[in-house]
């Protein structure tokens, strides 16, 4: 792959449509567009023209617009072929271009070259793809986001303050006899303390908006036969779970993912959490445990025609304190109650009927809620693990460097360290093999 290429690709999808686009890019277009338009093309123009093989023969008339480098999509020569949505013309007109010196670009490899050049930074290059993989309208949007450089302006926010610290630190360990503590006048303290509170909300909108991309983990539990196959079920609409009214009937954990709203949801069906009568049961109750563990939120169910029992108390004991938890009274056809949602000192709870189906609504508003309100991706970026992870390398090394202040050496390591970190986000310092694992997942064409 060498950056020198005239590369070519039909950027439109496979099949047949009104409309398909092949895509060149290089350094120097020239014979390419002498080659197969008549006319000349002024920059940035839309022109109505024949494509023509190498024989003078129209194969296509349609729309050619060239952008010469760097104002273009790539930051070289782009011309873009706006001809007739058929396969066969469109391999003819991709022949053309080969045969003119071009080669078949890699997936990606026109947002590569974007990146090379500077047009955009590795997370707007992500977002490229994201947006046009996004299953959801909100995921759209928080691609949209990343794209147009959003995520980014806050990561490079966060990098320049780290800048002006360590400016700082050089500054007092260059000159250490001066009268002035150039940190202790430049208030570094507070400065630190203000970049920690800032990378802690990047952090945070880029953890909710990881939710939309990875979907939310939700742990089905409560005790046996209280009907959380049954509410499984009418979640996922169709028969996922075996119930039954025998005790102990789901053994294992089931996992599912259905949409909420717009967000991707994993329910994780638990055996039924109550002393093991063998060691398969046995088994599926430590299962369980580990999911709940590893969960977003819990939703717990108890049969309402007999409350909360001794035993469900005995398990909400058991509950890790940060997972939130959703409480659901189930059978509320066998009451005389109505479906209601209930908000008591932190605890959501929504009496509903998974047999027939009342109340399902607001279990799955509430669902929502509670792990941070996503009717709206307002604000959110639709991050990836790998960015969480550069986050939270950041937010680890500025919390050292806080604890090394009185050590200079140390808090400048600390603070290099944390910017680093933040580099890799927008491919600063990137390393080859991960720009070739972000780029081979585009399709051709992009
Ligand atoms: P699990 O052991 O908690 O998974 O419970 P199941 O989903 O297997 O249900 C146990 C029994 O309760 C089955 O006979 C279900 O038909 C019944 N059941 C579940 N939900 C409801 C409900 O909302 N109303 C009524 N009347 N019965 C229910």
């Amino acid at each position: 792959m060498k950056a020198g290429d005239i590369i070519a690709a039909v950027a439109t999808a496979p099949g047949r449509s009104g409309i398909g686009i092949i895509r060149v890019s290089g350094p120097h277009l020239g014979r390419i567009v002498d080659g197969l338009v008549a006319r000349p093309l002024p920059a940035r123009r839309a022109v109505l023209t024949e494509f023509r093989d190498g024989g003078g023969v129209t194969i296509d008339q349609g729309i050619a617009l060239f952008f010469p480098g760097p104002r273009s999509y790539t930051g070289e020569d782009v011309l873009e072929l706006h001809g007739h949505g058929g396969p066969v013309v469109l391999r003819m007109l991709l022949e053309r271009c080969l045969a003119l010196g071009a080669r078949v670009a890699a997936p990606g490899e026109f947002t590569r070259r974007a990146f090379l050049n500077a047009k955009l930074d590795l997370a707007q290059a992500e977002g490229v793809i994201d947006l046009i993989e996004a299953a959801t309208t909100q995921a759209a949007r928080c691609a949209v986001r990343s794209l147009s450089g959003e995520f980014s302006k806050q990561i490079q926010s966060l990098i320049s303050e780290l800048v002006g610290l360590r400016a700082l630190v050089e500054a007092t360990l260059d000159f250490p006899d001066e009268e002035i503590d150039f940190l202790k006048q430049a208030d570094a303290e507070a400065r630190l303390r203000g970049t920690r509170r800032q990378l802690e909300s990047v952090l945070a909108a880029a953890q909710q908006g990881s939710l939309l991309r990875e979907g939310i983990h939700i742990v089905l539990a409560g005790q046996p036969n209280v009907g959380k196959s049954s509410l499984l079920n009418r979640l996922a609409g169709q028969e996922l779970a075996i119930v039954t009214d025998i005790p102990g009937t789901t053994r294992d954990t089931i996992r599912q993912a259905i949409d909420v709203g717009g967000v991707p949801v994993h329910i994780i069906d638990t055996a039924g959490l109550r002393d093991p009568r063998d060691l398969v049961e046995k088994l599926g109750i430590g299962r369980a445990w580990t999911a709940i563990e590893e969960a977003d939120l819990m939703l717990f169910v108890i049969d309402a025609t007999q409350g909360e029992t001794s035993a469900d108390r005995q398990i909400l004991d058991r509950l890790p304190p940060a997972l939130s938890c959703v409480r659901v009274m189930n059978k509320i056809d066998l009451t005389s109650l109505p479906p209601r949602v209930d908000r008591v000192a932190g605890t959501t709870t929504v009496w509903l009927s998974a047999k027939t189906g009342v109340g399902i609504d607001l279990l799955r508003d509430a669902l929502l809620e509670s792990v941070g309100g996503h009717s709206t991706s307002e604000g959110l970026f639709l991050a990836r693990a790998r960015h969480l992870e550069a986050l939270k390398s950041a937010q680890h090394h500025l919390h050292q460097a806080d604890r090394r202040y009185g050590e200079l050496e140390l808090f400048a390591e600390e603070l290099r360290r944390a910017q680093e970190a933040l580099a890799v986000i927008v491919g600063e310092f990137t390393p080859d093999e991960l720009l070739g694992e972000i780029f081979s997942r585009f399709c051709i064409g992009k």
